[in-house]
């Protein structure tokens, strides 16, 4: 895909999140990946009316380059494009449910969602909680890189979710799916629920490899 192709793809999923509920004011950024660099939505933007020619674009050291300044939490995206190869875009969210529990006390931290439905297994698997960290401080972006080493998608405390995919589409869904369980982990909550087992897990692992 070329860039120009890739700045509209920004604007329609920009759009899409906005018009459904998945981004609120100028909450939300996303990214793309490119041979030199990356593209990533505009500081204090809209993700419902993102400008494909004002997209930022950062060189691989995270240089602002070229278009609008680019969002306070482009670091964030760079630490995780740095320690995944596979990663090609970048989607990250204060969507309302995963906020909710991002801000729980949890057991785990290590895993903050259940595997309710297979859909969240093969998407998402295990999410760790990062540490909450005022915005903007670059010690975020640290403890983002070290869970990244072993996962695609991360939930920030008190924040949301940051999630990565093979394509720009496949973040958008990965971090759809996330957002989905987490409503149906706060719908569940207090009821005798039954989740998917070790067995059920592993199943999946072996037919879905990520
Ligand atoms: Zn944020």
């Amino acid at each position: 895909m070329t860039e120009n192709q890739l700045r509209e793809q920004l604007v329609l999923f920009g759009q899409s999140l906005y018009a459904r509920g998945y981004a609120h004011g100028s909450s939300g950024n996303l990214s793309a990946r490119l041979p030199d660099g990356l593209l990533v939505t505009p500081t204090n933007s809209c993700l419902g009316r993102l400008d494909p020619a004002k997209i930022s674009k950062l060189d691989k050291a995270g240089k602002h380059v070229a278009g609008d300044p680019p969002s306070k939490e482009g670091f964030l995206h760079l630490a995780m494009y740095e320690e995944r190869a596979s990663a090609q875009a970048i989607v990250h969210l204060h969507c309302t449910h995963c906020v909710a529990v991002s801000c729980l006390r949890h057991a785990d931290p290590a895993n903050v969602l259940p595997p309710i439905t297979a859909y969240h297994v093969m998407r998402i698997g295990r999410l760790p909680l990062v540490p909450y960290y005022r915005p903007g401080d670059r010690a975020l972006a640290e403890a983002v890189r070290e869970k990244a080493k072993k996962h695609h998608a991360v939930l920030l405390a008190n924040h949301g979710p940051v999630v990565a995919g093979k394509s720009l589409e496949d973040a958008v869904y990965n971090a759809e799916e996330m957002e989905e369980t987490a409503k149906l982990h706060l719908l569940l909550t207090g009821r005798d629920a039954r989740f998917l087992d070790a067995a059920q897990i592993a199943d999946l692992e072996a037919h879905f490899p990520s």
